[in-house]
């Protein structure tokens, strides 16, 4: 039998942002703001599976790829900080439709496949800053970053040579 493993669906962000994410990121925020996320790691999640059996990640991916659903364009343009989750975060003011619509379908059908999902509205949000416990100034207005998002992605969380990586197992195209 294979192992569990721990998985989610996110939205992989296009490499050129991730790596304008961070630069704006060193100059924005305090050396000693929090813990950042490596640029590779920068995402932003749909549902959150935890641990999943093989068996049960495939009947996961099956429902997943009924999904029909346009793509839409995301504006990170929105920054705050929990200091309940301790993080640092790049949000939407204004979250698209089909951002929302692609969540809540995705995390409906990991309830019904018995994954549990917090019942508190989503919060899209690419977490930049771990462990940022004390509060930040949070950069002023003026920064966004917008990208045609054409598929979502399921992700693997693992250790791998010392550090959490984040490794797609599969992805589907949001049709046109
Ligand atoms: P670490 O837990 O080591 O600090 P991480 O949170 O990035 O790192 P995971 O815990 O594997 O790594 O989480 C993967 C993704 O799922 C992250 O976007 C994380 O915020 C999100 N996530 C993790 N746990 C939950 C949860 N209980 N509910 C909702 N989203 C979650
Ligand atoms: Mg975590």
């Amino acid at each position: 039998m294979s192992e569990a493993k721990r998985l989610f669906f996110a939205i992989e962000l296009p490499e050129a942002t991730r790596e304008e994410i961070v630069r704006w990121r060193a100059e924005n925020f305090p050396q000693d703001a929090g813990r950042p996320v490596a640029a590779a790691n920068l995402h932003l999640t749909l549902a959150f599976l935890g641990e999943v059996s093989a068996q049960k990640q495939q009947a996961l991916e099956t429902l997943a790829g009924r999904i029909r659903q346009p793509g839409f364009t995301l504006r990170l343009d929105d920054a705050g900080q929990w200091l309940r989750s301790r993080v640092a975060w790049l949000g939407c003011r204004q979250s698209p439709r089909g951002l929302i619509q692609l969540a809540e379908m995705l995390r409906a059908q990991a309830s019904r496949s018995g994954c549990w999902q917090s019942p508190g509205p989503f919060h899209p949000h690419v977490t930049l800053l771990r462990d940022a416990g004390q509060a930040v100034a949070i950069p002023p207005p003026g920064f966004q970053w917008s990208f045609p998002v054409t598929e979502f992605v399921l992700y693997e969380s693992h250790f791998a040579g010392g550090r959490l990586r984040y490794t797609p197992v599969n992805r589907w195209t949001l049709s046109t």
